[in-house]
């Protein structure tokens, strides 16, 4: 029989908990499921492309069939290129569903054969975004809970300063 191929594509920068359930779930529904990091120079990310598949390495080791991998273009034609079966996105609210309708349709006209597969988060995961994940870090928040400890420790030590600055503001006691 087939085996059924996923491709869950994003910036993931960086990797949240709210991804990691998605691909667990997608791995319930599909054979394989490959994550994407989307190479895309006009969003300023955080952490490079090389980092982002890193993390997600780290935070998938031990998981069966999930690979990570990159792209650059159009999604339709990785999509090709790996000869997958369908697209994961994950949709948090009410606002990520008008985004998503729009690419699902765009993606369509471009290749009749697109589809997509959206999988909604439960009430743990769905305010966790990786912008929101990015300036609690920037701000010396608490993200534990939110991210994998690898992306924890990333976080860190892209905001070493502001973490020290805390630091020094604590041990003066204000
Ligand atoms: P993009 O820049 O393509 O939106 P993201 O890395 O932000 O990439 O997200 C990739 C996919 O994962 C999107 O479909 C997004 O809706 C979904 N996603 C992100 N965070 C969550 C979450 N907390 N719960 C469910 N889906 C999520």
């Amino acid at each position: 029989m087939k085996q059924r191929l996923a491709i869950y594509p994003g910036s993931f920068d960086p990797a949240t908990n709210g991804h990691l359930t998605i691909i667990h779930r997608a791995l319930r529904l599909f054979d394989h499921v490959v994550v994407a990091v989307a190479q895309n120079a006009r969003k300023g990310s955080l952490f490079s492309i090389d980092e982002r598949q890193e993390l997600l390495r780290e935070a998938l080791k031990g998981v069966p069939r999930v690979e990570v991998d990159s792209f650059r273009g159009l999604l339709v034609d990785y999509i090709r290129e790996r000869k997958a079966d369908a697209v994961i996105r994950g949709l948090r609210a009410v606002s990520d569903f008008e985004y998503e309708f729009q690419m699902a349709n765009a993606n369509r006209k471009l290749d009749p054969d697109f589809e997509a597969v959206f999988l909604m988060t439960g009430e743990d995961y769905f305010y966790i975004s990786s912008q929101m994940v990015r300036e609690v870090a920037s701000l010396g928040g608490d993200v534990s809970g939110l991210v994998p400890v690898c992306v924890q420790r990333a976080l860190m030590e892209k905001y070493p300063k502001r973490l020290t600055e805390i630091g020094r503001m604590k041990s003066k006691g204000s």
